[in-house]
């Protein structure tokens, strides 16, 4: 079978994938009920826990749905009737969060600030002693990807622990791409999802929480009958399988995608994503590109460029001229305002980033925007 065409996905997820991968998906039609196909899900399970580090004491629940479908599941199912969660809020997903919540009557309690702008400790404390005791769960977005900023997990953990609430991590666009030691940090539920950092396909999620969480009585929901996040657990330890229609495609594209990732090993992966985010950063930095976030806040998996304000710049143009390229950017109606996006996620090396910015470069020259993208004419 011939490998289709190559793009450069600069879009934060779905990525740009091996063709091994993409060639993982095409098997004999399978029924997932099947040993062979068990034995799959099995292994799939215990090294999505490898990627973070955790040991038998956590448990990998995975859902066929993208990764809004696992924090859905996570919070739904978790937070007691008469607890409150807090949700710590500084950009798109951290919002999505809050909303997830609300959709299920939860007591939500947010602490929000503007997109971009770094998570306060002192504040979240004050609103922790302030309902000191009725706070079940402190949910927060490791990367959060609307920005390209990194909120800190490890200070996050500490303080949601010292207040006896138990911690949520939408690790979606993380996960795979940065070291996380979940186990070292103590984080009780951690989501992620296939088609970012992992570099499989889209359509599977998971939460690795601690095994005693899930195991015994369930103390919150489960408030929703298809995303539970109990029942699909207990259906996994008895059936090794999930409750519904597998995906078989996908979970055989992930399968791939996790021998690939150990393979390259975590640390090398988050060696390529960082020598691929400074040649971007350097790159968009020479061509007169301005950045939404100072450089101690950025993650190396996202940046968020501003947007030019020269009248002769189109985001559409820019975003059709590399289109025919190969390469795929992200419009800004998606991110913080005032800015569009790169991600840096997927099978994806310094030379596609090096191809990149001589397309862009073309493109500005074209335009004759070189150099003052910033200037109003
Ligand atoms: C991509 C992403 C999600 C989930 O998005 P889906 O479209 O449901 O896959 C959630 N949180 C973060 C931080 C993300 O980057």
């Amino acid at each position: 079978m011939m490998a289709p065409d190559r793009r450069v996905l600069l879009n934060p997820g779905p990525v740009t994938t091996t063709d091994t991968v993409k060639r993982a998906q095409v098997v004999s039609d399978t029924c997932p009920r099947e040993r062979e196909f068990r034995d799959l899900m099995g292994r799939v399970r215990d090294h999505l826990i490898g990627v973070v580090e955790g040991g038998s004491e956590y448990v990998a629940v995975i859902f066929e749905s993208s990764g809004t479908g696992a924090v859905e599941a996570c919070i739904s199912s978790v937070v007691p009737r008469d607890r409150k969660l807090l949700i710590l809020s500084n950009g798109g997903y951290g919002d999505r969060m809050a909303e997830i919540g609300q959709a299920y009557e939860l007591d939500v309690l947010q602490y929000r600030i503007p997109w971009g702008r770094p998570l306060d400790k002192k504040s979240i404390e004050c609103l922790l002693q302030r309902h000191r005791g009725q706070v079940s769960h402190v949910a927060l977005v490791h990367h959060e990807t609307t920005t390209g900023m990194l909120n800190d997990l490890a200070e996050f953990t500490r303080l949601a622990h010292e207040y006896n609430a138990e911690v949520v991590v939408d690790a979606i666009s993380s996960y795979a791409g940065l070291p996380i030691g979940i186990a070292e940090l103590g984080v009780d539920y951690l989501v992620g999802s296939s088609s970012k950092c992992l570099q499989a396909m889209p359509g599977l999620s998971f939460v690795i929480c601690r095994r005693e969480h899930v195991e015994g009585q369930p103390r919150g929901g489960p408030r929703s009958y298809y995303l539970d996040l109990y029942s699909q657990h207990r259906f996994f330890e008895e059936q090794s399988g999930v409750r519904f229609t597998a995906p078989v495609q996908a979970f055989c594209a992930l399968d791939q995608a996790l021998i690939e990732f150990f393979e390259e090993t975590g640390a090398g992966r988050h060696r390529r994503y960082l020598r691929n985010h400074t040649e971007m950063v350097e790159g968009l930095r020479r061509l007169g590109f301005r950045f939404l976030l100072p450089p101690e806040q950025r993650s190396c998996l996202m940046i968020a460029v501003i947007e030019p304000t020269n009248p002769a710049y189109s985001y559409d143009e820019m975003h059709d001229y590399m289109r025919s390229r190969g390469f795929v950017i992200y419009p800004e109606r998606y991110s913080a305002p005032g800015a569009f996006r790169l991600a840096n996620m997927g099978e994806i090396e310094a030379r596609d980033i090096r191809a990149f910015l001589r397309a862009l470069e073309a493109f500005l020259e074209e335009k004759s925007l070189g150099g003052d993208l910033y200037e109003a004419h």
